[in-house]
């Protein structure tokens, strides 16, 4: 495929930019105004499948390509989306991948940024605001509560394809506060890895569904009732938060009753 990707630029000149553009997490207005400035200018745009419709509609002139990815359902193939960029460049000045929250968390940017450095196509990356960031808004709850968190860690359980073993459960136990990514489907297995790592089961953990949105919802449990948690992932993209800042909320939260955030979260019109 990398061999594919460099004989196709050497065959083409490349007459483009290529911008890896954090959408951020979900409310269009947070997002930065470079990234505003990129779409508005954008001749093409690659977005993913969680990005808001009124994000995708600051590109008023570009050819958009949705590439999808969402657990779960059918994605575009890495691969696939690698070559398209690299392709784009030679068609296109400005070449936007849209990609949610921030590029480079849980994004797989580096195999784009990988795949256009081979193929010796300009880029950039354009920061966005991560699910983490955004979830802690919501809560009202910060990640590094002084006194009680003086680490954090970003991690997910999940195991893409051709990926060896992670230390993730070790790294999150080790951490005062663990924010987990693509953590939703697989509670029961998340919160049984964290307990054999000896995180105590009375660690309160807190699930934020569609942080930043007008729907955003979030329920507190405890680690040894994370399994029973009713969430339906079909609602929207779910972040789990665990660690002592938390323990205030499980009284304010009724466990597995998804209430709406105590940080009323606005979605202005750009
Ligand atoms: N690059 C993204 C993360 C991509 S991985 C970022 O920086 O946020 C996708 C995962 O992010 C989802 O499975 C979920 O765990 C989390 N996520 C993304 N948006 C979210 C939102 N608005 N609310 C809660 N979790 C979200």
């Amino acid at each position: 495929m990398m061999g594919a990707s460099r004989h196709a630029s050497e065959l083409r000149q490349v007459i483009g930019r290529v911008y890896l553009v954090g959408a951020g997490p979900g409310s269009p207005d947070l997002l930065t105004l470079r990234a505003v400035r990129l779409l508005e200018q954008a001749d093409i745009v690659y977005f993913d499948a969680l990005v808001h419709p009124d994000t995708l509609a600051l590109a008023r002139r570009a050819k958009m390509v949705s590439v999808g990815k969402r657990a779960g359902r059918v994605s575009t193939d890495q691969r696939f989306i690698n070559r398209h960029l690299v392709e784009a460049a030679a068609q296109h000045r400005t070449v936007v991948r849209l990609k949610g929250g921030d590029p480079m968390m849980f994004g797989r940017a580096q195999e784009e940024i990988d795949a256009l450095n081979l193929a010796g196509v300009p880029f950039e990356v354009v920061p966005g605001i991560t699910a983490a960031a955004a979830a802690s808004a919501d809560l009202g709850v910060s990640l590094t509560r002084r006194g009680s968190s003086r680490s954090v860690t970003f991690a997910t359980p999940r195991i893409g394809p051709g990926e060896g073993d992670s230390e993730w459960a070790a790294q999150a136990a080790a951490a005062d506060t663990a924010v987990l990514y693509m953590a939703g489907s697989a509670r029961a297995e998340t919160a049984a890895a964290l307990m054999a790592e000896g995180v105590d089961a009375g660690t309160p953990v807190v699930v934020v569904q569609n942080a930043s949105l007008p729907g955003s919802r979030r329920s507190a449990t405890t680690l040894s009732r994370l399994a029973d948690l009713p969430v339906d992932e079909s609602q929207g993209p779910v972040l789990l938060l665990l660690g002592e800042v938390y323990r205030e909320l499980l009284d304010e939260i009724p466990a597995g009753v998804g209430v709406p955030a105590r940080t009323e979260s606005r979605s202005a019109a750009l």
